[in-house]
Formats: C-alpha cells, structure tokens, sequence
C-alpha cells in the first residue's frame, strides 16, 4: 500500500514542492503496518502439515483464521529495521529531555548484563542455585544504603513511580502501626505528575504547597499547611525546576514535628550522588531511578527498577521479598513469618525486581567507583550551567541563580513574536535535536526544561547551544513560518495532537473493499 501526501520540504524557492513517486525520501521508507503488508497465504516459516487429530473442542473450536499478517522473514526483517531507522534514541544523539536523565549507556553494563549467569536465570529457580544473584541483589542494595546514608532499602519496585507508591504503603502502614488516621499528603505545585497520581492512588487526598519566588517550595505555605491530618510531604529534590530544596532540613524537621513523614522523590538523584545523603537531609523514603541516575536504558529501551531507601522508622514495614545474607548463603524472604521482628506492609510484584537492571546498575557503580560516581553528580551540574550561562542572553530563565542538573527557561523571550513554546521545540526536531521537556514544570510559563547529562561533551552541547540560539534569533526575527509549521523534516509534519487524543484510533482494522 502506498501513502500520498507525504510531507513537503520547505526551504529555497525551487524545492519546497517536490514529492517522490514512491512516497519514500532518500533512503528512507515509508513504512505500512505488518498489517497492510500482509498477503494470505505466505509465510516465512516451512513446518510440516500437522498430524491428524481428533477434534476435542467441539463447537469451541474457532472455525476462520486469526487473522495474522502472511508475511516473509525479510519482510518481517525489513519492517523493523526501517522503524528502528526512524527512532530516536539516546545511542544516535542528544536528548535533552529535562526530568528524565537520558544518558549514555556504558557498553559494560550492557556486556555484564549478558553473561548467561545472569540472563539466562528463571525466578523460580531454587534458591541454592541463584546464589550468585542474590549476592549481587544484596551488594547493589548495600551501595544504595551506602550513597542515600539510609539504613534500608526496597528493591523490587519496578520503576519511579512504583517506588512512589511503595514509599506511600510504607506510610500508611507505619501510619497504621500507631494507630493513626491521617489522610492528606501535601505536594509542591511543581511536583511531578506521578506524586499526586500516587497520593490519590493511596487513598489520601492532596493538598499542593505553592512555589516562592526563588522557584522553591514556599517554607511558610508548607507550614501553614501542616496538621494531625497529614500523612507525609512528597518533594522531589533537586527540585523539577532544576534546583536545589535549600530549605530542605528545615522542611523535614517541620514535617516530623507535626508527626508526618517525608518521602522525596528522588529520580533527580543524578545531582546529588556521591555528593549529598538524603538521610542526612531528614529524609524518610525515597526512591531512586536505576534507569535514571545509574545508567540503565529506559524510554523505550528497557524496563525501569525503582528502588526505595527507607528510615529506621519506616524500615519495619519495607515490602517482601527481600535478600538476607545469613552468613553461610544468601536466602530470600517470602512470607511474613520468616520476617522476624519486621512487618512488611505486603508485597508489590510477582518476584524479585528487575534483575537486568540490577546488574547494569551495579556494574555501572563499581566501574565509576565512589570518586567517579561524585564526578558524574559533578559534571552534570556543570552541564547544565554551561547550557544555562551561554543562553542567558538569547532565552529566559525564570528564576535567578545557577541551576543543579537540569535548566529552566520560559517563554518570555519568544513573548510578541507569534512563536510558541510548542513551535520553538517542534523546530528543534528539524534541527536534528529530540526537544527539551515543553510546558512542565507547571509553575512557569511555557516552561522549556534541558537536562544535558554529564555523558555530553562540551563539542556537542555547544552545537547544541548555537542550534537553540540561532532559533531563537530567527524567531526574534519573525521567521514564523520556520517554527508554526515544523517539523519541516520528519515523516510527520504538525499533528494534530488534540485530536488524536479525543479520538484516539487504537485497533487497525482492514480497509474495505471499494
Ligand atoms: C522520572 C520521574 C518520575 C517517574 O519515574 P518512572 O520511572 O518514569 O515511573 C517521578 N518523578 C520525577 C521527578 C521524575 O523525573
């Protein structure tokens, strides 16, 4: 099947009309679904015919076909290479999306993670044959402890948002120990979406603290806030605008006084690691993004692992299962009867956590070690100054100050020019460059938000840097059509993205015959 109306070129006069005959651009094709492809009766495999049997289904038995795409393996091979060419991933450039910590990936994880005594387990092997894996489940535990200063920590949850509600059942657990009914949790305005997602999922109501000028939590609003109703305070440190909670010790303090809890979401750890230990800012549970901060792949290339550090006080009520070291072997707690003094609010997940993650993350640790694990928080912070400093004249930053690893701008500067933050970030894509994070954090206007890592060089985040400046003078100097129509470049041109989501089309169905 072949599209019309593939997308134009703009440019000089002379090309911006031109489309191929085939639907496809330079090398690369335009690609239909499996689907659409599909011919009855090709298939890619030889098997031979099946031995007679009796029917044992009756009129159970389905009488048509299931409908699967007859396709040959170089189709099939074919059909994912073109896709694989057409996304966007951390391996083929920058991707300055702010509050996701894209990093390179190191190539030795990848290899350990690979070695058939970790690839190749099945969870429900017995245990006198994982050892080796519970081993590593429990020194990748230790280094948590170790870089958070907590004295506990939950592995198995699966991903940020995970650890979330994981920290939260803790709290409602210990909430419930002390017999206690306290059902609000307060979140700053610039939480991220999964904190009062997770608050409600709990059951508690949320209550959102506003933002002071300095892009920080309002200290005096939190306090006015807090009551014998509240359960906890949820604040992401360094915070979603990309900077540091200075109050962050005096809000724990206020929080505990008034017999709350303090969970930190702590998927910005990439700042801090190596250099500060949320337990010694008062922290209570916070969970970490393996997928994140320790390099393992996420977005599309991997599962995430969230897990969560705990206080003493909430370390009793830490989910199951979890490793003991009982000097002799490793063993693994299952039920809450071999939990000795510890009650365990119950358990999150079928098995263990994610294993592969485990491995990348721990080798990722141990091959930076303490010093290059404090250089990584080190040069991610000065990234993203470096990117925060030479835009300071062409963009707008919101908030005074240098940044932590991640930085804000808004779109004062693009105010009169008939460019939004949308268009400024579609163009982007035509630039060659995947968008920064648009329109979030909420509590600044048109908010664009860059987190470089400290995997780029300063040869790319200085390509970078001229890309965003000279798009920004372009708009400056009314080359509108540059941004209101982009990406010029892409497969797709503008969608319309209201639309797709009011009428989402979610299952393909056969065009009909005309
Ligand atoms: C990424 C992120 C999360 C959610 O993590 P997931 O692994 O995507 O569930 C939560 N909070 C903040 C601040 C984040 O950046």
């Amino acid at each position: 099947m072949m599209r019309q109306g593939r997308p134009t070129a703009p440019g000089k006069a002379g090309d911006e009309t031109l489309t191929t005959f085939s639907g496809h651009r330079g090398l690369d094709h335009e690609e239909p679904l499996l689907f659409e492809r599909g011919a009855e009766g090709r298939c890619g495999v030889d098997l031979p015919a099946p031995a007679k049997m009796a029917n044992r289904l009756g009129d159970l038995a389905r009488p048509s076909t299931i409908g699967l795409p007859g396709l040959s393996e170089p189709q099939v091979v074919r059909h994912f290479v073109r896709l694989s060419r057409k996304n966007y991933a951390i391996d083929s450039g920058l991707y300055p999306l702010g509050s996701c910590t894209m990093k390179h990936n190191p190539r030795l994880n990848e290899k350990l993670a690979r070695l058939p005594g970790f690839a190749d387990l099945h969870p429900l092997q017995p245990i006198s044959t994982v050892q080796g894996a519970l081993e590593l489940i429990n020194t990748l535990a230790h280094w948590l402890r170790v870089l958070t200063g907590m004295p506990a920590v939950a592995m198995s949850p699966k991903a940020g948002a995970h650890g979330e509600l994981c920290g939260l059942m803790a709290i409602r657990a210990a909430l419930d120990a002390r017999g206690e009914k306290r059902n609000r949790v307060l979140a700053p305005e610039s939480a991220h979406g999964t904190n009062p997602a997770t608050a409600a999922m709990c059951g508690f109501s949320v209550d959102p603290i506003p933002a002071d000028a300095r892009g920080r939590v309002d200290l005096a609003a939190l306090k006015a806030k807090l009551g014998p109703d509240v359960a906890a305070i949820m604040v992401t440190n360094p915070n979603t605008c990309g900077l540091f909670e200075n109050d962050i010790i005096e809000m724990a303090k206020a929080v505990h006084d008034a017999g709350g809890y303090f969970y930190c979401d702590g998927a910005n750890f990439n700042a801090l690691v190596g250099r500060v230990r949320p337990g010694d800012l008062g922290i209570d549970a916070m969970h970490i993004n393996l997928h994140k901060t320790f390099s393992t792949p996420h977005g599309g290339g991997g599962p995430g692992a969230g897990p969560v550090v705990f206080s003493q006080a909430l370390a009793p009520f830490a989910p199951l299962p979890f490793v003991v070291d009982r000097g002799a072997g490793f063993d693994l707690v299952e039920f809450d009867t071999d939990a000795g003094d510890a009650t365990p609010f119950g358990r999150m997940t079928a098995f263990h956590g994610q294993m592969g993650m485990f491995v990348r993350a721990l080798s990722y640790m141990l091959s930076h070690g303490a010093d290059g694990l404090r250089q990584v928080a080190e040069d991610a912070v000065l990234n993203a100054n470096y990117v925060l400093a030479s835009l300071s004249q062409d963009m707008s930053a919101p908030f005074p100050g240098p940044c932590m690893h991640e930085c804000l701008f808004d779109d004062a500067f693009l105010k009169g020019t008939g460019v939004t933050t949308l268009d400024f970030a579609k163009a982007m894509i035509d630039e060659g460059y995947h968008p920064m994070t648009i329109y979030f954090p909420l509590v600044v206007h048109g908010a664009m938000l860059i987190e470089p890592t400290e995997t780029e060089s300063k040869e790319s985040l200085d390509q970078l840097i001229s890309v965003l400046r000279s798009l920004a003078q372009a708009a400056k100097a009314g080359d509108v059509t540059r941004f209101t129509q982009a990406p010029h470049y892409a497969p797709r041109n503008r969608l319309d993205e209201t639309r797709a989501a009011r009428t989402p089309v979610l299952r393909w169905r056969p065009a009909k015959e005309e």
